[in-house]
């Protein structure tokens, strides 16, 4: 148990709201309520500064997928830190963390798949793509080919690439972003955008999107489409199932790049390796992240397909790179967090077990009075709050009903996001059934404070 005078509370309240500037955070309200102090983690239990338990409903932030205080990773990153703890991958160097993580990393990928750009970070790693893929036309002879389309309220990084690939207005505002060559387009949202439309046509209407942007810049100017398999921080947005066929014809139909951002849905969270793998998708190329290390520690990195790769082989220097591209321990981080993925067979968990026992549950929540849709794959899942039902239309306001869900969420003790008035979760790998019970229970008394 742990005791006020191990982590006084206070004494860090005091110090972070004095020292520590919160990402994505406005600090007045933050510190007005007093910040919650993890100090523990175990399975998909985190353990505050005040003994309480809470169940990590978000595995930290869509990252610690095989659960919290895996002593496999500690001992492999002891491990390593014990024989090299730095050195670089540039100038003719490599080391075997780098090489077994990254040949590790090809036998899980898709046919076609067998080599990796490692990084820090998914926003680094949609920094890459954006390089990448404007120099694998420029190596192709078609220098005009620059455009990317992204698709608003996609979540792609904070770095300047990464949020003006990102389409979230509020990035957008601060910084003056985006940068030039990319466009926007509309996001499968049929909740919000579907309009009288059925989910099948509003699917191929949003994937139309993309063919009509394609044609107003000119097919020799756009070098490639990113979207994430499902959107995450825009609120689990899962596509009707004629979206993702639609947009494979279009790229293919199109001289185009696809890139898949599989920093969230990468390495299992679909019940996949890969999200594209879960909706038939075969992109050209793939940053990850998050579940790469299953967040222990900071890696990521770009997949990139043997087509892609070719290119950029010929292109002489690939003038990009980071300092800690394949850092030796957080590579061994890595391959321990792959190792305990296959062995225990993480992945088919999601798919044949965990993922449909909890997405039964959850989708059964969709009768509260509070929730206008349900909805889930693998362990991906969002509740839309409404005022009434059936409806789709929104409360007033700009997600407080959402925020107040998330705050007597946390102080039940289950960790949800809120994105406006959607709740979203995506829970380890490793959650029991009794677990996945005790989540649905707290999520229904959650519903039903906030109502
Ligand atoms: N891409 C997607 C789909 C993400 O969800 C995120 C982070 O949430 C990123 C990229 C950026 O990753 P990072 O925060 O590691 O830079």
């Amino acid at each position: 148990m742990l005791t006020h005078n191990k982590y006084p509370t206070e004494h860090y309240r005091a110090l972070d709201a004095a020292h520590h500037l919160h990402p994505f955070s406005d600090t007045r309200s933050l510190n007005a309520g007093g910040v919650r102090v993890i100090v523990k983690g175990e399975g998909v239990w985190l353990t505050d500064s005040d003994g309480n338990r809470i169940l990590d409903g978000m595995s930290g932030l869509w990252c610690v997928n095989i659960g919290h205080g895996r002593r496999e990773i500690a001992e492999a990153v002891q491990q390593q830190m014990a024989e090299i703890s730095y050195y670089n991958t540039f100038f003719k160097t490599t080391h075997p963390p780098a090489v077994e993580l990254a040949a590790l990393i090809a036998e899980v990928t898709p046919e076609g798949f067998n080599r990796v750009f490692f990084c820090g970070s998914g926003s680094e790693a949609n920094d890459t793509i954006l390089r990448m893929a404007r120099t694998y036309w420029a190596t192709l002879g078609k220098p005009s080919k620059q455009v990317i389309i992204a698709r608003r309220n996609a979540y792609h990084g904070s770095t300047v690439a990464g949020a003006s690939l990102g389409g979230m207005a509020p990035m957008h505002a601060q910084g003056g972003l985006p940068i030039p060559g990319i466009r926007h387009i509309g996001q499968p949202y049929w909740f919000d955008h579907g309009g009288d439309l059925s989910p099948a046509e509003f699917g191929l209407k949003a994937a139309r999107e993309l063919e009509a942007a394609i044609d107003e810049i000119g097919e020799d100017k756009v070098a490639a489409f990113i979207a994430e398999p499902i959107q995450g921080a825009g609120g689990v947005i899962i596509p009707p199932d004629t979206y993702w066929p639609e947009v494979a014809r279009i790229c293919r139909e199109r001289d185009i790049l696809f890139v898949s951002d599989e920093v969230i849905c990468g390495f299992g969270r679909l019940g996949s390796w890969f999200g594209a793998e879960h909706f038939g998708m075969k992109p050209d190329l793939m940053p990850v992240a998050k579940g790469l290390s299953s967040g222990y520690l900071p890696i990521g990195g770009v997949l990139v397909s043997d087509k892609v790769a070719g290119v950029i082989e010929d292109t002489g220097e690939f003038n990009h790179g980071f300092t800690y591209s394949a850092h030796p321990v957080c590579a061994a981080a890595a391959i321990a967090n792959l190792k305990v993925l296959r062995e225990e067979k993480l992945v088919e968990r999601v798919r044949d077990d965990i993922g449909p026992y909890l997405r039964e549950r959850w989708m059964k929540l969709a009768d509260h009075p509070l929730v206008g849709e349900a909805r889930m794959t693998g362990l991906m899942g969002a509740l839309e709050l409404v005022p009434a039902k059936p409806s789709h239309r929104r409360f007033a306001g700009d997600g407080s009903i959402g925020l107040r869900c998330r705050e007597h969420s946390f102080r039940n003790g289950l960790v949800m996001r809120h994105v406006h008035d959607t709740m979203v979760i995506a829970p380890p790998f490793v959650l029991s059934h009794e677990e996945a019970d005790e989540l649905i229970r707290l999520a229904t008394l959650t519903l039903d404070m906030t109502h």
